[in-house]
């Protein structure tokens, strides 16, 4: 009886959904240096959570703060004379408002575009696009994650031959926004080809290739227990679970912008592709047979980047890098009227390394590029299901003029 009581006691804890009630976001405005010293303190104790890095002074910082800390956080703020807003007033309202219960889609016709989905809802949208255009779209296995999650891609090709635009969701977990406006984005190249003359122009030159859900670890748990949860799953030595898979990959590995502490949330791992989820990926795109065209997609802060992130100093083609960053960002604005800053990610952001924007630069295509989608903080990591359909017609904008530049030439090595 004992061991019963013990056990389920322990299934609870496995299962419990860790809640954020009183927790709150502060927009922090560092005015000098010694303030953006004491952030840089309260990163490295791993205590808070940052969602938007400390860059410099004069560039707000988002940081979530446990309802517990709430008090004595903002008194030391005042402290130092470091002003902020309050953002997010109640983190768990954001959360409830995003999970409302539904049931899952039964097939393709019933699939709702602008709700989120599960990651095995994700794989399953895969598998029914796929049998519903065998036409248009197929389905490719891109891996096993660390878990031992099978994920795939789908991709929507109108000839055999064309050049290929991978289009990557979904590495840090909690960025949900991402694997939805992936899907959107499938959905509109399906539904327009045929009826759309530049969406049939453009699908009759190049293939789309999507993986909605690159991180299947962490994008589950971020369902099943913590809706903050970041990075990958696995488990290291230590006492901290997971790897930023967005810092792992084998270009600056261990640089700068990425983290030697298991705890941070920007940990590079143990070595360069220790994840599987990254080494997968990095298979499945380097066996892809004419890539050339690039964009793993984040959120949020509204940018629209391209590589480097590991250095300031500039790519070869920087020039045509940097033409097709402003052209996607002024047809992100002509959606509705949304701004993305365009720009190389060093200095746009920060420096970041082991990233897979610059590894695919690297060793597939120069035209190689990240994005962060809306918003700007209001919402951040909780954006409301009511954006998803906008924020996915403004970035499928710019997706089409990343296309039509590679029919332009311009991502000729
Ligand atoms: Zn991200």
């Amino acid at each position: 009886m004992k061991l019963l009581v013990v056990l389920s006691l322990l299934a609870a804890c496995a299962f419990a959904r860790k809640t954020f009630h009183g927790d709150q976001v502060l927009r922090i405005h560092p005015k000098t240096q010694e303030q953006i010293q004491f952030l840089q303190s309260w990163e490295q104790s791993n205590e808070l959570d940052f969602w938007k890095a400390i860059r410099s002074i004069g560039v707000a910082v988002d940081v979530r703060v446990p309802a517990n800390h709430l008090a004595s956080f903002k008194l030391e703020l005042t402290r130092c004379g470091l002003v902020y807003e309050i953002f997010v007033d109640d983190v768990q309202t954001l959360i409830d408002a995003q999970r409302v219960d539904r049931p899952a889609a039964k097939d393709l016709a019933s699939f709702d575009y602008n709700v989120y989905h599960t990651f095995d809802e994700i794989q399953q949208w895969i598998d029914d696009m796929a049998l519903e255009h065998t036409n248009l779209a197929t389905k490719s296995f891109v891996g096993t994650s660390y878990e031992g999650r099978g994920f795939g891609a789908l991709t929507i090709s109108a000839r055999t031959g064309n050049p290929q635009f991978v289009i990557n969701c979904g590495i840090h977990a909690r960025e949900w926004i991402t694997p939805a406006t992936c899907m959107y984005s499938a959905k509109m190249l399906v539904d327009g080809y045929g009826s759309d003359s530049l969406i049939t122009q453009l699908l009759d030159q190049v293939d789309f290739v999507f993986i909605p859900s690159s991180n299947p670890d962490g994008y589950a748990y971020t369902w099943s227990n913590d809706r903050m949860w970041r990075k990958t799953r696995s488990r290291g030595n230590g006492v901290c679970v997971g790897v930023d898979p967005n810092r792992n990959w084998a270009v600056g590995f261990g640089g700068s912008g990425a983290s030697s502490s298991p705890c941070s949330e920007t940990y590079h791992g143990p070595a360069a592709f220790s994840e599987p989820c990254t080494a997968a990926q990095r298979d499945f795109v380097e066996a892809l047979p004419n890539v050339k065209m690039y964009i793993d997609v984040h959120a949020y802060s509204q940018l629209w980047m391209y590589s480097f992130g590991y250095t300031t100093s500039r790519p070869a083609n920087y020039n045509t890098l940097d033409g097709i960053a402003r052209d996607s960002a002024q047809a992100i604005f002509n959606t509705h009227g949304k701004f993305y800053e365009p720009g190389q990610i060093s200095t746009t952001i920060y420096v970041a390394s082991g990233v897979t924007t610059d590894y695919f630069y690297n060793t597939v295509t120069q035209c190689s590029f990240t994005s962060e989608l809306r918003d700007t903080g209001r919402y951040g990591f909780l954006l409301p299901e009511n954006q998803i359909q906008p924020t996915a017609e403004e970035s499928f904008a710019a997706f089409k003029v990343m296309a039509q530049a590679i029919i332009d030439g311009q991502c000729e090595a």
